[in-house]
């Protein structure tokens, strides 16, 4: 199968100094990238800046912003059987991107962001791959993921809590539940990144043979 897969944060530019980003680390995005090359998939992997050494046999795109990541996205669906939508992009932008780097004055300043393009929304309603979304959250990790994996059109969610601080963001541990469109869940228990992240494969190795079975009967 081809996989599409991206990780890591977006940086959005505020001025040529400065930006708004995340504390993904794109160590989960990575993992899962290995553990398909190693289950024998091609993969290409859009990531935005990270510090995590690029797997063998993975075509890494390098991206920055939110925008360029969509683009991206958008460039590589064609041909994938599944893209794996693993990245923390942001959801907000600064609203105009100063030329200049902003002076330090003594008064507060505001800045005005504007909603950046929501990549997983956008794909075509009648596309032939497999969407896999994450879920990031902090409260009502299951309920918020499910309301995700219905509003985004996706076919899989996978759903981490990310308010704990052994397991989710910048940790190499995870612990995952794998929310289906049927309502059934499977949980992933606490283990290193590259264990959940063969787990995942074979998971979306599954839901992706049952769907091309569906096809064919
Ligand atoms: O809404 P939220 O950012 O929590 O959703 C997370 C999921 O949506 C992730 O799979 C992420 O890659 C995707 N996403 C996206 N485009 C955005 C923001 C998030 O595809 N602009």
């Amino acid at each position: 199968m081809r996989f599409l897969i991206t990780a890591g944060p977006t940086r959005e530019p505020i001025d040529p100094v400065r930006y708004l980003s995340n504390r993904s680390s794109g160590k989960m995005g990575y993992a899962i990238a290995e553990a398909a090359v190693e289950a024998g998939h091609e993969v290409v992997l859009i990531s935005g800046p990270v510090d995590v050494v690029r797997p063998r046999g993975v075509a890494v795109i390098s991206v920055s912003t939110s925008d360029e990541m969509f683009a991206a996205v958008r460039q590589q669906t064609s041909g994938c059987d599944i893209l794996v939508m693993c990245a923390a992009v942001a959801d907000y932008k600064p609203a105009n991107v100063s030329k200049n780097k902003i002076k330090k004055r003594g008064a507060n300043i505001s800045l005005e962001l504007v909603p950046t393009q929501d990549i997983l929304a956008s794909l075509p309603k009648d596309r032939q791959y497999l969407v896999v979304g994450f879920a990031a959250e902090t409260e009502n990790v299951e309920a918020n993921a499910h309301k995700k994996l219905r509003e985004k059109n996706c076919d899989v969610v996978v759903a981490n809590d990310v308010s704990r601080s052994d397991s989710g963001m910048e940790s190499d541990e995870n612990e995952v539940t794998v929310l289906f469109r049927n309502g059934e869940n499977k949980k992933i228990s606490r283990a290193s990144k590259k264990i959940v992240a063969r787990a995942l494969i074979k998971i979306f190795e599954n839901v992706c043979e049952k769907r091309l079975t569906k096809k064919i009967a």
